[in-house]
């Protein structure tokens, strides 16, 4: 008799060259595990061999399903299109890479079974990366838990095994602009983080470099707070303030001691950094509407091009 059923959720973009190595050590795992499982492969518009690798797998394994998307949307609609189309009474999001490593589900489990709602991974250190990319990342943490509705741990990964209830709350969260770590940790729930040490991928390449991580720390941040608008408010405040002051010493100056010199150079100065605060707000809170367009043309996260889906279970 099996515990339940646990579906596995893999995002995969070119990654060809690691889905015959992942299967295989997947696998090794959910041998040694008394869960049914399926495995959703999620092929992101990718321009290798990925999908085809998955239907080579499926024939074997009826067990594999493969969600091709019509294009690349991104591994946020990746995950998503993976949840809404799990069955399993447990489900794990994890990376096709072998960074996530599928041994550590066995002690996820463990967690699970000891009453925890979800378990994710911390990794314990980003030994192997630039010192740039280490500054910029505490920097995103140190924003994203003082000025937004969530808070993240620092260092979690997008490695997590689920209760079917977790799931179903993330899922109820409809937004078109999906922020992942931010969602996990919005929707709460008894969670418990594993360390894990940080692993190369054994081949293919990061999709992620500076624009695209940079472009990801704004979303989050936009996605979980509007402090940025209250930022506007407060400099437009501080602002104003100091130009009354200002204003009031030229009226006093000219009352009692007539009109100085005219100073070209200092008004200039005050002109040009108004002028570029005054753009810095307008864009601020044109970050927001362009959230608000798309959030309301509600458009689909994903378009399916094609969808094998796994064969069912007798009995
Ligand atoms: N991925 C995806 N769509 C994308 C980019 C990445 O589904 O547009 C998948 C990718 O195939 C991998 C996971 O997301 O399984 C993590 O990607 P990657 O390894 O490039 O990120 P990193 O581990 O460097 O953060
Ligand atoms: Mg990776």
């Amino acid at each position: 008799m099996k515990k339940g059923l646990l579906s596995i959720v893999v995002p995969c973009y070119n990654e060809e060259q690691v889905l015959d190595l992942f299967y295989s050590e997947i696998k090794k795992v959910l041998n040694k595990i008394e869960y049914d499982y399926e495995i959703i492969f999620i092929d992101d518009g990718s321009t290798d061999h990925t999908p085809d690798i998955v239907k080579d797998i499926h024939k074997n394994d009826k067990q594999v399903s493969l969600i091709s998307f019509s294009r690349n949307f991104g591994k946020e609609a990746g995950i998503y299109a993976g949840l809404s189309n799990a069955k399993g009474d447990l489900i794990v999001v994890m990376d096709a890479d072998l960074q996530h490593q599928p041994k550590v589900l066995l002690e996820m489990l463990k967690y699970i079974e000891e009453g925890y709602d979800t378990v994710t991974t911390q990794r314990i250190d980003r030994e192997g990366e630039s010192f740039l990319k280490r500054i910029f990342s505490n920097l995103f943490y140190s924003i994203m838990n003082r000025f937004t509705d969530v808070n993240l741990v620092k260092d979690s990964q997008d490695f997590r095994l689920m209760k079917r209830i977790v799931v179903d709350a993330i899922l109820n969260l409809k937004e078109y602009n999906r922020f992942s770590k931010g969602i996990f940790s919005w929707v709460g729930f008894k969670t418990k983080y594993i360390k894990v040490d940080n692993v190369e991928r054994p081949a293919g390449d990061t999709k992620w470099n500076f624009r695209t991580l940079f472009n990801y720390a704004i979303e989050g941040i936009l996605a979980f707070s509007t402090v940025p608008l209250r930022f506007a408010t407060i400099i437009g405040i501080l602002i104003s303030f100091g130009a009354f002051l200002l204003l009031l010493q030229v009226i006093i100056e000219a009352l009692f001691f007539g009109i100085k010199e005219p100073g070209y150079p200092s008004m200039m100065a005050v002109i040009l950094f108004i002028g570029g605060i005054q753009i810095l707000l307008i864009g601020v809170v044109s970050e927001y509407i362009a959230k608000i367009y798309y959030e309301i043309k509600s458009r689909p996260k994903y378009i399916i091009r094609e969808y094998i889906k796994p064969t069912e279970r007798e009995g």
